[in-house]
């Protein structure tokens, strides 16, 4: 990879990955739509490239939580399909959103009401999906509250200022799909769902599912399923991987070149604190990417054992001691042939023995999302 990027590393983002998954995600839910949550760009994935792929894979949806993120689709020239978003404070763009034929969520009464003034000012319609707090304890209407706002946004709809065309929420346990609270926020879904269309709403989509839900739980799969990580090719759920049961890819590989290379005496310690000493003659390699790129600290290595691991010369190896803002170390081993410019996977697809970004989540204690979505900005992307 020498030459390939001014940086020394890069996020290598394979698009068909993210066609296939999405493929294999609407095969799970065969009578549903797909729309692929692109948030955040797309999972550190890279916004508008992601989405093309995921629309071209089948998706018929887009979903961001931010109302920015959905007019930078827009205005990146991505109007054939519908765009959901779902999370402003009072002032938001509102205005703008509903002149870009973006779907918005309302989750408050106050919610509704800027979306109905923003849709006067367009003079437009604005379509709308309510959410329902079923149990997450996160954004989204009280089913207690459902009542009276529905009421004003079908008020709103008699003159034209928006259409109730969705009712959606969110699951707390959708990684384990047995769970009460599943069971309960169903439950409550489906009475939400009854209320709305018993009121008169001419609802076009129901969701509730993740991508968990979608790839384990069709009873909840409802119009529309709302997969975010699996189309990144992730696991949903750390016990089952990628591959064995969902036929996902994982679409990111995060590569460097090594920047030193150096042979250091049995005694010295290695990086911030020492937390690691090499037990013997050895060499030294230097990895240019750090906490600033995105690299969990939690990922460092110590004196009991390896931190993130990394594939080098076809060898698995671990970070050695703590991981810095601009940079990891690696124990190459008494006699590395390795050189200052040789490839370094952090993680990929994990069909090689590289290793993956869930990997990397079980060594620094957190989930496979925050590592992609961490990414930092200054690592290229780039798409295959
Ligand atoms: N729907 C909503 C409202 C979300 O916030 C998210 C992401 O957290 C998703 C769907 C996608 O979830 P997942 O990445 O677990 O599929």
């Amino acid at each position: 990879m020498a030459g390939v990027n001014d940086f020394p590393a890069r996020a290598v983002v394979d698009l068909g990955a993210v066609r296939g998954n999405v493929r294999a995600l609407a095969a799970h839910a065969p009578s549903a739509q797909v729309m692929a949550v692109v948030k955040a760009d797309a999972y550190g994935h890279g916004l508008v490239p992601a989405a093309l792929a995921a629309l071209e894979g089948g998706a018929t949806w887009l979903g961001t939580a931010q109302v920015p993120e959905a007019l930078h689709l827009r205005r990146a020239g991505v109007t054939g399909a519908r765009i959901l978003t779902w999370l402003y404070a009072p002032g938001a763009p509102l205005r703008e959103a509903v002149e870009a034929d973006v779907d918005l969520s309302v989750a408050s009464r106050w919610a509704l009401d800027e979306v109905v003034a923003a849709a006067r000012t367009a003079g437009r319609t604005a379509r709308v999906h309510l959410k329902v707090d079923t149990g997450l304890g996160r954004n989204g209407l009280m089913p207690g509250d459902l009542p009276d706002v529905l009421t004003a946004a079908l008020a709103a709809e008699a003159e034209g200022l928006v259409r109730v065309v969705g009712v959606w929420s969110h699951l707390a346990f959708a990684d384990d799909p047995g769970h009460p609270v599943v069971l309960q926020q169903a439950a409550v879904f489906a009475e939400a769902v009854a209320l709305v269309e018993a009121a008169g709403a001419r609802l076009e989509v129901r969701h509730l599912a993740n991508s968990a839900a979608t790839l384990t739980a069709p009873a909840l799969h409802w119009d529309l399923v709302r997969p975010g990580i699996a189309v990144y090719g992730l696991s949903p759920v750390p016990q089952v991987g990628s591959h064995d049961r969902f036929g996902l890819v994982p679409a990111m590989t995060l590569e460097a070149q090594l920047a030193t290379v150096k042979h250091v005496p049995a005694g010295s310690g290695v990086s911030y604190g020492h937390e690691y000493v090499v037990p013997h003659d050895t060499v030294l390699g230097v990895v240019p990417l750090g906490y600033a790129d995105g690299l969990p600290r939690h990922a460092s290595g110590s004196r009991d054992r390896w931190g993130g691991p990394v594939q080098v010369g076809g060898r698995r190896l671990g970070v050695a001691g703590r991981v810095c803002m601009d940079q990891v170390v690696l124990d190459l081993g008494p006699g590395a042939q390795e050189a200052a410019g040789d490839r370094v996977v952090l993680w990929g697809d994990g069909r090689d023995g590289a290793p993956t970004a869930q990997d990397w989540a079980e060594v620094a204690g957190t989930i496979s999302y925050e590592v992609v979505t961490r990414l930092g900005a200054r690592v290229p992307r780039t798409y295959v």
